[in-house]
């Protein structure tokens, strides 16, 4: 038979062919990688790999070896078409591949600032590629200018500083990571790396880069400037649809399957940073963008490709490490909440904040309180319902026995 084709070498995609190789498949599985390495992880590259404390290899999820022992081919080339009718992908260099069932792995791509391509100091952050390029510019400038405090900006913010560069953040928004933390947490990260030597401009409309000669100068927004040759932007990315959108697939604000992860072609599935899904913790659809989101899709489709289909149910949570403190989060966060409960020591830089949503707990951020997070996981997940109220006594010790 045809086998399995993957598109796309990233977190999910690599997931997939192990996950079918430990469930039992047996059956043909080609990988399509774009990118000119193995596949490898991510979330160093902002982390370890820009400090200097992780190689190019640590970074690999596997060796070489290891995919020819099992037994799966990784093309390196992008799909450049699909027809679902007749069940075969187009190579853009040469030849095609048929499937039985095919799975779109094919990620996220950074948003870029308009009008400024090819100019030089202005980098993105995604692949290793350019992990590799903002390292070596960071050490020769020893100065950059992110704009954009999410995590991704934040966390190279954090070793940036530790590096000894000086470092300044531009954000449209009143503070860090609105968009899924809760003020406390914002305040407690921008303080901590306050101290560390970032400073941040927040609240900035209107930013623009300048750039003279092909180089970057300087940045200017309403109501300042800074000069530096190094500028990164941290602003979001777009889904990768395109492939998807053009053999016909619904796409919308990620490639849009249902609670299966099917396309409306049956043989044909999207997992990871491309799909958007029905998820029953969140009540709507969405689009995550997780290690935890790609590892536990693609072990879901591997289950019904070997003959378990069973809707994709996995609690959402993620992590990031900045100013040597580690945020964990479960469940929702992403302000739907109308109540916020903050429990810990601001100054000891240890909290847990607990959202609710119709006296419902829906998610839980934790700073260095890794036990509240445990638990968050193990009561959202059972989606046991925990009111504001009862919330004390969750959280009291255990009695001695
Ligand atoms: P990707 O990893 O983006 O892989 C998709 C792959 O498909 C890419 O290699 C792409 O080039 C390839 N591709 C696209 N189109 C085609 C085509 N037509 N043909 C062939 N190949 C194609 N998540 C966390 O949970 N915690 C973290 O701390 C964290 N830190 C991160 C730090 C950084 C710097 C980045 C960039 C991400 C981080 N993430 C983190 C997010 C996490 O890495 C992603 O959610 C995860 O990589 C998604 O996996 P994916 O396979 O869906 O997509």
């Amino acid at each position: 038979s045809a086998g399995i084709v993957v598109v796309g070498g990233g977190q999910a995609g690599f997931q997939l062919q192990q996950a079918l190789r430990s469930q039992g498949f047996d059956g043909r599985i080609s990988l399509l990688a774009d990118e000119p390495f193995l596949p490898y992880q991510r979330p160093p590259l902002s982390k370890a790999y820009l400090k200097g404390e992780a190689t190019d290899d640590d970074l690999a999820f596997a060796t070489a070896d290891f995919y020819r022992d099992s037994g799966v081919e990784i093309i390196e080339d992008r799909a450049a078409a699909i027809d679902p009718r007749t069940k075969t992908v187009t190579l853009s260099r040469a030849g095609s591949l048929s499937f039985d069932r095919l799975i779109l792995a094919t990620g996220a791509r950074n948003r870029r600032l308009p009008g400024l391509e090819g100019v030089h100091g202005l980098v993105s952050l995604r692949t290793l590629a350019n992990a590799q390029e903002l390292r070596d510019r960071l050490l020769a400038t020893g100065d950059i200018v992110i704009i954009g405090a999410g995590y991704l900006g934040l966390e190279v913010a954090s070793v940036s500083a530790d590096m000894g560069a000086s470092v300044r953040v531009i954000e449209m928004a009143p503070r860090l990571m609105s968009r899924s933390a809760s003020p406390a947490v914002s305040r407690l990260f921008q303080e901590r790396l306050e101290a560390r030597g970032v400073r941040f401009e927040l609240a900035s409309s209107g930013v623009r880069v300048l750039h003279h000669g092909g180089q970057v100068t300087g940045v200017e927004w309403n109501g300042g400037s800074v000069r530096t040759k190094l500028v990164l932007a941290c602003i979001g990315v777009d889904p990768n649809t395109e492939l998807a959108r053009d053999a016909g697939l619904d796409v919308a604000n990620g490639i849009l399957t249902d609670g299966y992860l099917r396309t409306a072609v049956p043989e044909i599935y999207a997992i990871g940073d491309c799909a958007a899904y029905p998820n029953i913790h969140f009540g709507q659809t969405v689009r995550l963008e997780s290690v935890q989101n790609a590892v536990d899709q693609a072990n879901c489709v591997a289950a019904a490709i070997v003959g378990e289909a069973r809707p994709y149910a996995s609690l959402p949570w993620f992590w990031s490490e900045q100013a040597g403190m580690k945020l964990q989060i479960a469940g929702n966060t992403t302000g739907q909440a109308q109540e916020i409960v903050v429990d810990g020591d601001h100054q000891a830089g240890a909290l847990s904040a607990f959202h609710f949503r119709d006296d419902v707990l829906v998610g839980v951020e934790s700073v260095n309180r890794p036990k509240d997070h445990m638990l968050a996981r193990k009561i959202l997940r059972s989606r046991q319902v925990i009111s504001a109220a009862m919330l004390p006594q969750l959280l009291a010790p255990a009695p001695a026995a």
